[in-house]
Order: C-alpha cells, then structure tokens, then sequence
C-alpha cells in the first residue's frame, strides 16, 4: 500500500495528504493528544519544518536563478523587452482579476443581509476588531512608497537577511547584466559559478518537493485542527457570501481569464498547464505563501510545463513578489465588502480608488500568509473606513489565504508560459513530461 503511494505521481501524493489531513484535524482537534503531546502540536512543528526547508532555499535559488538568467539574455535590448512584457502581463491580469472581484461583490452585496448592512447582524465584534487592529498597525499610503524604497536596498545583505526580496531582486538583474559587460575571462568564470549554485539549488529543491505530501499534511491538519466548529458553523451563516463571493470571482479567474489567455495568447493548451502546474498549486494552498512555494513554482514551471531556464529565473522570482492577481481581486471584495457592511455608498469615483489602491498594494505585498491584511487597512485608511472593521473578515481570512495564493502562483506560472513563448520557446506544453 505505502509503496503504491509512493509510486504514485506527486500532484495525486499531495492530494491525497489533503484529504487526509481533513480528516486527521477533523479527528484530533485542538486537544486531542499522545504521550501528553497534543496532535495539533505535532502538525505545527511538521509544518514549521516544512515551511523552513521552503524558505531556506528561496534566497540562494532566486539570486542564482535570476543572475544567470539575466545573464543568458544577455544585453540591455533582451531584457528590456522580457521585463517591459512581464510588467504589462502583471498589471493587466491583476486588473482583470480586481475588475472582477468588483463585479462579483457588486452583484452578490455579501455586506447586505436581509436588505440591511451586514454589520447589524454581525455585530462587529469589538474585541476582533482590535485585534485585528494591533495586528496590522498604523498603516498609511506613505507604505506603499516605502515599498518601492525597498526596491533599491542600502544593504543587499541585510536585504536577504530580511526577506526584502524586491530588492534582492533588483540587485541581481543588476549583477547578471553587468556579467555580460565585463572581461569574458571574468565574465565566464562568474557565469560558471552561479550555474553551479543554481544547479545545487534545484537539487536541493527536488529533495524538499520529495516530502511536500507530508508537509502539506501537516499544515493543513494543523489549520482545521486550530478550527472549532461550533464557531465555523455561526460564521459560515454570517460570512457566508463573503466567502462565496471571494471564492467564486477567484475561480472565474483561474477557471476562465487565465485559461483564455494560455489558449488564445500562447496557444498552450489550459488543461495542460493545469496538470504540470498541480504540485505548486497544492503546495500554495497549503502554505498560504507563494514566496515559501516559489522553488516548487518554479520547478514545475521548467521541468513540467517545459519553459526555459532564462524565462522562468526572471518572470517567477518577480511574479512572487509583485503579481498576486488572488491577492488584489480579494483586496477588492473585502474592501467593498465592509463599505457594504457599514452601509456606505460607495461612489464610481471611490470603486475606482479603490481599484486603484488594490492594484498598488497588491505588488507590495509580500508573499506570506495573512499579507493581505496590511493592504486591506491602506484601502480602509484611503477610502475612510475604520481599521476596527477588518475584524469582520479575520476569521475566514485563513481559508480565503489557500485559495488566493493558489490564484497567485498559478497567475506567475501562466505568465512564464505566455512570455516563453513570445520569446519564440518551442516544446513548451508540448508534450507530457514527468516529474
Ligand atoms: N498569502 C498571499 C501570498 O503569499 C499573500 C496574501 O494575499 O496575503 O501570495
């Protein structure tokens, strides 16, 4: 039976370790325990050593990654048409996916219950509120500048050291592009050298992927674990549309935008790229973290989708830090949802603040779980809500996390493939390739 498992094809592994980690949480709750060890403990500290073996490769394989990537373009004219298509490909499917996110709370009113704002009903609930203000703290528009600060870092070090990836980013592009401009003696060894680092890199990534079934076992358990079901059942009659809401205008983006444009843009075919993406997939749901599941990202993206190296090591590392089309579309919908639940008109003008506002903090945020949280007080802050009001969508938040981080990664991975091909890649999608 183990050794059928094992045989099995790592995306049904992972899946089979989701179901089973419902049903283990479901069963061991939060108190349930062996040898005076509570399980939920047990699935935290499995989790967390997951969740580390993800982070510990992300700096090495994304500065390797994207300083022989930029390397292999080679000079100013390449780049500057790979990154000039990478931004356009990120800003317009982050719109589509608000846009969307703005219809469906439109149309849905998940803030009006019974024809009356939903606050009344869910008595906004004093105590979550603050804690969801201490939470996230003060937060301003002056944020978001102090994003693109980041952008160029005083300290490339410290910058690692601290998980300011943009800037780490920044840095490399640089370090690649001036590889090609020194003497080719030096110029080949550097080369060399990173290839190197890259290729130890991805090995160690493919060791790492070897026990996400477990890991993904883990941190799910422990999410449904953490859950007490008398308070799920109250929420899921009060949030209910809210969750419905944010789940569905998701699913029409990766079900129906993402799919178009892979069919039509690139000419791949969707169902495909679904297949090779799933490992990642599943492992964003079950992080909430597209940063943590970036090197399965882009693993995935090469090894089974069959893009390029140079492609794949410039647009991913990006995409995970700036493009969250899940984050951006559920900026939006909780936004308007607590303007609804407080019963306030929003005006044209201020939906398309608040467009405005998700599209800005969606590439500022990082790619943890529960980053969100910080743009939706910038939104509240702009369009005048009280910060007190996230509170509202805390509880489900978690939930919601999975599946917008899904959104997110899945979003880089069909910009990988879109660009690789305008960039003349063939075989990409082309075939079936295992894992
Ligand atoms: N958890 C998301 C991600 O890592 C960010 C967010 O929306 O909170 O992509």
């Amino acid at each position: 039976m183990f050794k059928t498992i094992m045989n099995l094809k790592l995306h049904w592994q992972i899946l089979i370790a989701l179901l089973l980690a419902v049903i283990a949480g479901i069963v061991a709750g939060k108190t349930a325990s062996i040898f005076g060890i509570t399980f939920y403990n047990i699935f935290s500290f499995i989790g967390s050593l997951f969740m580390n073996a993800l982070k510990m490769i992300i700096i090495p394989l994304i500065v390797s990654s994207i300083i022989v990537g930029v390397a292999r373009i080679g000079g100013g004219e390449g780049l500057a048409r790979m990154g000039g298509r990478t931004i356009l490909y990120y800003a317009t499917t982050s719109l589509f996916a608000i846009l969307l996110g703005l219809l469906f709370v439109n149309v849905l009113s998940p803030g009006i219950i019974d024809g009356q704002p939903a606050q009344q009903v869910l008595g906004l609930d004093a105590e979550q509120g603050q804690m969801a203000a201490a939470k996230v703290g003060e937060k301003g528009v002056g944020d978001i500048a102090g994003v693109f600060l980041d952008m160029v870092p005083a300290n490339v070090v410290s910058a690692a050291a601290n998980g300011q990836l943009l800037g780490l980013i920044f840095f490399s592009i640089l370090f690649g592009y001036f590889i090609t401009r020194i003497q080719e003696a030096y110029a080949e060894a550097q080369y060399n050298f990173w290839e190197g680092i890259l290729e130890v890199m991805m090995k160690i990534t493919d060791l790492v992927m070897k026990f996400a079934p477990i890991g993904v076992f883990a941190l799910v358990a422990k999410v449904i674990a953490g859950m007490d079901g008398d308070e799920m059942l109250s929420l899921a009659s009060t949030l209910g549309w809210f969750f419905l809401s944010v789940v569905l205008a998701l699913a029409a983006h990766v079900f129906i935008v993402l799919p178009l444009l892979l069919k039509y843009v690139a000419r791949v075919s969707p169902t495909r790229h679904f297949q090779a993406m799933s490992p990642a997939l599943l492992t964003a749901f079950s992080t909430a973290s597209s940063s943590a599941t970036l090197p399965l990202t882009m693993e995935c993206v090469e090894k089974n989708a069959g893009v390029s190296n140079k492609t794949t090591s410039f647009v991913l590392p990006l995409g995970a830090t700036v493009n969250m089309d899940g984050t951006a579309l559920y900026e939006c919908v909780a936004a308007m949802f607590i303007a609804q639940a407080y019963g306030i008109e929003l005006s044209f003008t201020v939906q398309f603040t608040v467009v405005l506002v998700a599209l800005l903090t969606s590439i500022g945020v990082a790619g943890i779980p529960a980053a969100s949280l910080v743009a939706i007080t910038i939104i509240l802050g702009v369009i005048g809500l009280p910060v007190e009001a996230l509170g509202l969508i805390l509880a489900v938040d978690r939930i919601l996390d999975m599946f917008r981080t899904s959104v997110n990664v899945f979003s880089d991975s069909c910009g990988a493939v879109i660009i690789g091909r305008y960039e003349g890649e063939k075989g990409i999608l082309q075939e079936e390739r295992a894992l």
